[in-house]
């Protein structure tokens, strides 16, 4: 699969930052995660790759991306962990996440934890 808009469907708009007792903050992942740069304009961000593996506790997809803005590549690597207790409290709430999303640049260096989708 390398169709641009089916790649784009399996990134998640968002992700989610815990600020410890003050909840969540919810961040968009249309934006370039390269240092020095500053895109957030989706239409600047070329998702042009998948790479995607599997085991009994996680699943990972790798999503390559080129930002047109700095001419940078980075990855957005979302790590799904298998078989997370679910959430016992408020129905109405954001369901227990359990994914996990990382930005890596174009070696695999990680850039760092984003937050949770
Ligand atoms: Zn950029």
């Amino acid at each position: 699969m390398t169709n641009e808009e089916d790649l784009r469907d399996e990134i998640p708009s968002y992700a989610y930052i815990s600020l410890a007792r003050r909840g969540m903050e919810k961040i968009s992942l249309d934006q370039c995660f390269l240092k020095n740069c500053d895109n957030n304009d989706s239409k600047l961000l070329e998702p042009f790759k998948k790479e995607e593996f599997e085991n009994d506790k996680e699943q990972v997809q790798k999503i390559f991306i080129k930002c047109k803005k700095c001419g940078g590549t980075f990855i957005l690597k979302l790590k799904t962990i298998k078989y997370v207790a679910k959430s016992t409290k408020d129905s109405d709430e954001e369901p227990l996440s359990m994914g996990l999303v990382y930005a890596l640049d174009e070696d695999e260096n990680n850039l760092g934890h984003i937050g949770y989708f």
